[in-house]
């Protein structure tokens, strides 16, 4: 790669650099309040709509762990920085037809939510010798049904999780790793979290090895830390802002 030739990088890489500093700081201080060690942390660094010269810059500032929540944006992005020491954890709505490709390069899906994208990630993962490591994705807004828009983000009932955690357990190629969940926009995300957190525990109960609890986004963070969350999904905040969602 020639990405160091480029003469914005520098400028580039110290606003990363700026960025991650200021989340750590801020995730020290949320750490001291809970009484938590920054070292359980894991943050996945949400790179969408960002290039590939910023998960090269993130890979050289100590980031491992990367988020992306489009097959088609996501594909390429890892393709291009397979020689860069990362996991790749796609964190959108997954169609099942797209399973197979970020099976291809996903080491983790965060966004498990319905029994037929288990199955056919399973077979994915087998067909490409790959394991792969899986969160289901809790619903917090309330229940869809009759009268009501549909779930805009996905996610599984909270009554779900039991059943696809077994499905997801005895599938031969996935790791059953944990929960996910995104609070509801515009609401406080502190009870979201403790709900969150207390389905992690029924969770582990059946499954003591699926502790994982991906909570807390740039906005929201430090709540999810204060709550028990073990991985954070930080985009706007290390990348710079995003051109709204499509
Ligand atoms: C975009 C996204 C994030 C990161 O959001 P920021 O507010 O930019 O930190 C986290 N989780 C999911 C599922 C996302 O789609």
């Amino acid at each position: 790669m020639t990405v160091d030739a480029h003469p914005d990088t520098g400028r580039r890489k110290a606003e990363l650099a700026a960025n991650l500093a200021a989340l750590r700081g801020r995730m020290q201080s949320a750490c001291d309040a809970a009484a938590r060690s920054i070292d359980e942390l894991v943050v996945v660094a949400v790179t969408k709509t960002f290039p590939a010269t910023d998960v090269r810059l993130l890979a050289g500032l100590g980031i491992r762990d990367i988020g992306e929540n489009r097959d088609q944006e996501a594909a390429p992005k890892a393709a291009v920085c397979a020689d860069l020491p990362l996991s790749w954890h796609f964190v959108g709505q997954l169609q099942s037809n797209k399973a197979r490709s970020v099976a291809g390069y996903a080491d983790v899906v965060q966004s498990v939510d319905r029994a037929r994208l288990v199955r056919v990630l399973d077979a994915a993962a087998g067909a490409t010798s790959r394991r792969l490591g899986c969160f289901i994705q809790v619903s917090l807004d309330p229940p869809g049904g009759a009268g009501r828009p549909p779930k805009p983000r996905g996610g599984a009932e909270p009554g779900e999780v039991s059943a696809l955690a077994a499905a997801i357990a005895s599938a031969e190629h996935l790791d059953l790793c944990g929960v996910m969940a995104v609070a509801p926009i515009g609401a406080d995300p502190r009870p979201a979290f403790e709900h969150v957190v207390e389905i992690s525990a029924n969770l582990v109960r059946e499954h003591p090895t699926a502790g994982a609890i991906s909570a807390g986004m740039s906005g929201d963070f430090e709540a999810a830390i204060l709550a028990g969350a073990t991985h954070l999904r930080v985009g706007a905040l290390l990348l710079g802002r995003r051109p709204p969602a499509r």
